[in-house]
């Protein structure tokens, strides 16, 4: 894994304007030296959101979110740590360096490659607007219901059917054919000339989080040409096509916030949908849906997927499979009642955004969907046809990761098509899953861990006052210890600052971060920056989760022995050893010890 030098990061946090970053999302009013603004983490009326200039911390007085640019970034935008770091770096030109002695990579950096793709947008988007040939592919966009200010909003473009003219500008730009090439834009044939990727074609660029170019999704303007309806820019460093949801640059926030997301097919239907003000949309690649995609909505802690795919027999055999990816992983899947023959952009069209938002409220649970669309074929007064259909729905609701989930859906199985619930299983869903599969993504299981609320809690104590406490912090010292902790990134977290505290450094948000990895660990951190605490009562506070940390401990120390003794394979003498101990412990159950000076 690559990481950066502290001294790198420190330069980094030094040198990042915090206010401009958020004033980029939202409104900041100076007040002086203050910055206010509504917090984006709570709803609230009056503005609680504050930085100080030149102080490079956020803080809410209303539910005591509180962080660096990194955190922020990471917080609001739903970035990785890595992701907010590079994204700052390439922001304000600041270099990072590298500590791991990773492969050195090979080809052109990630920076240069987005220069070149942005540079390749203006050119795409200004033959649109300002050439005879962008004439043509312009009138189809209009004639898709698709206007002026939507093109300019998204930096819509058009390839010309020449490639020679995107060559020339890009060499007089000096951009090199190598640079061109690992960026998807131009490719060597087989027998070795080098041509543009794409002709003739309306270009829409692909954003990743941050909002820069990583690739293109290129549209044909005439049904008869040759080729697919859309191609894509090819895999390249930048662009996984697996894990790319379109829209999700404009969407993620909303999708974030609101745990929902609407799912199309078509990036034309989606850009059109976030116009008209539905941001939760994304669309997948036409109807390919993988597991990666659903992760990363998960990763941004959707609950509930709407499916507005087109109403013809390839979308409704798409929506079957791609509504029981979500389902299996505990997401409630509603489907549109979209008619055949139309798209979600042709609904917007024909009958406007309030009918759309009208199929959003009337749209199927997946279930009722599954047994209409599997029914289709099936004659359900023939038993044997019955039969196959409801063991097949059965058999598919099974491999879902959440007993609640499977059982109660079996119950509403037996319900709609009216047979007894013992024989689709229910109440012997048990025996085909007995264990709650906790799966990496799927972040809302994670909160109902009592100890990690609790370990979390105390590690945000630490953090908000370990700096300006020092009475506080020597109360943390004298109880605490590592092996304490249940929860090992909690544990990891906990040595790392009492190490970095010991050694008289300052506590930063970036060192934090830095230990993360994965999107568990940046829930934690998310949890940690964002929960509201009252720092008048950070005594109190601290006493009590301490207290409840070193409880905690205490009774898995004696559940330890009580299972060591139970296990029949010790001798008497160690019994006795282990009784003693058990006794011993109950006898003394844990109390926070004050040091001297707090006396
Ligand atoms: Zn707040």
């Amino acid at each position: 894994m690559t990481t950066y030098s502290r001294e790198s990061l420190d330069l980094l946090r030094d040198k990042v304007d915090l206010v401009e970053i958020v004033s980029s999302y939202i409104q900041l009013k100076p007040q002086g030296r203050t910055y206010k603004g509504l917090c984006p983490f709570h709803e609230e009326k009056t503005p609680s959101f504050v930085i100080q200039k030149g102080d490079g911390h956020y803080h809410c007085f209303g539910c005591g979110a509180h962080g660096d640019a990194i955190a922020f970034l990471m917080s609001y935008l739903k970035l990785s740590f890595m992701e907010a770091v590079e994204f700052l770096s390439e922001k304000f030109q600041i270099p990072l360096q590298k500590t791991t002695r990773d492969i050195p990579s090979l080809g052109p950096s990630k920076k240069d490659l987005k220069a070149v793709l942005a540079e390749a947008t203006e050119f795409f988007h200004s033959i649109l607007l300002h050439t005879d040939e962008g004439q043509r592919a312009l009138k189809y966009l209009y004639n898709r219901g698709i206007d002026l200010e939507f093109i300019k909003l998204f930096k819509i473009g058009y390839a010309p059917r020449k490639g020679a003219l995107f060559g020339k500008y890009m060499h007089h730009l000096r951009y090199k054919s190598d640079l061109l090439e690992k960026a998807g834009l131009i490719k060597t044939t087989n027998e070795g000339t080098k041509k543009v990727f794409f002709s003739g074609r309306v270009m829409f660029p692909i954003l990743d989080a941050t909002g820069a170019i990583i690739a293109f999704s290129a549209r044909k303007i005439e049904e008869a040409a040759f080729g697919p309806k859309y191609i894509n820019t090819c895999e390249t460093s930048l662009f996984k096509k697996s894990k790319t949801l379109y829209g999700l640059s404009f969407s993620r926030r909303k999708i974030a916030k609101e745990q929902r997301a609407i799912i199309v097919e078509g990036q034309i239907d989606a850009l059109r949908l976030i116009q008209e003000g539905f941001d939760i949309t994304v669309a997948g690649q036409g109807t390919a849906f993988t597991q990666e995609h659903v992760d990363e909505l998960l990763h941004l802690g959707v609950k509930k997927v709407y499916l507005a795919l087109d109403g013809d027999a390839a979308g409704q055999a798409a929506i079957a499979k791609i509504g029981n990816l979500f389902q299996k992983v505990g997401v409630d899947v509603f489907i549109l009642p979209i008619p055949d023959g139309l798209d979600p952009d042709g609904i917007l069209k024909e009958k406007g955004p309030e009918h759309f938002k009208m199929l959003i409220d009337q749209a199927q649970d997946y279930l009722t969907f599954l047994i209409h669309f599997l029914s289709k074929e099936s004659d359900m007064n023939s038993p044997s046809q019955k039969n196959h259909l409801v063991s097949t729905i059965a058999t598919r609701i099974k491999t879902w990761d959440h007993p609640l989930m499977v059982h109660e859906s079996l119950r509403k199985l037996a319900r709609l098509t009216q047979i007894p619930e013992a024989l689709v299983g229910v109440g012997k869903e048990e025996s085909t899953k007995t264990q709650y599969i906790k799966r990496k993504s799927s972040l809302s299981q994670i909160d109902v861990d009592p100890a990690r609320v609790i370990e979390s809690d105390l590690l945000r104590w630490l953090y908000l006052l370990s700096n300006d406490c020092p009475r506080l912090f020597a109360l943390i010292k004298k109880n605490l210890q590592p092996k304490h902790f249940s929860i090992s990134i909690c544990r990891r977290l906990f040595s790392h600052y009492m190490e970095q505290i010991n050694e008289g450094k300052v506590i930063d948000l970036s060192v934090l971060a830095q230990n993360l990895e994965g999107p568990e660990e940046q829930l934690l951190f998310s949890e940690i920056i964002q929960k509201k605490v009252n720092k008048e009562r950070a005594e109190e506070g601290i006493i009590e989760v301490t207290t409840k940390i070193l409880q905690s401990f205490w009774m898995r120390e004696r559940e330890a022995i009580t299972k060591q003794i139970q296990s029949g394979r010790l001798l008497d003498s160690e019994m006795s050893e282990l009784a003693k101990k058990f006794d011993s412990l109950t006898a003394k159950p844990p109390c926070v010890v004050f040091p001297p000076e707090l006396e």
